[in-house]
């Protein structure tokens, strides 16, 4: 029987079976680190009262545009009450 090691991305979770490789992918992760803009659709052209698209300021100073692909989880009634 031979035990084997593995590392795990502390970012995205990806398993490597060494630490170089798996240093590596935690040091190519950049993080957003601003918000700089939001983008919502008219209530007539929009099938979400949600932002279209959000664009952030990265750590390395690249703006990335992200674009909402669906409602990930549906609000409940009590978080509705809690934003008012
Ligand atoms: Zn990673």
């Amino acid at each position: 029987m031979k035990e084997l090691k593995t590392y795990q991305c502390g970012i995205c979770e990806s398993v490597y079976s060494d630490e170089a490789s798996c240093k590596t992918c935690e040091a190519s992760h950049r993080h957003p680190i601003m918000i700089e803009k939001i983008v919502f659709g008219s209530y007539q052209s929009s099938p979400v009262p949600y932002p279209e698209r959000i664009q952030f300021r990265m750590g390395d100073g690249a703006l990335v545009q992200y674009v909402c692909e669906r409602i990930v989880e549906q609000p409940t009634t009590e978080n509705e009450v809690n934003e008012q």
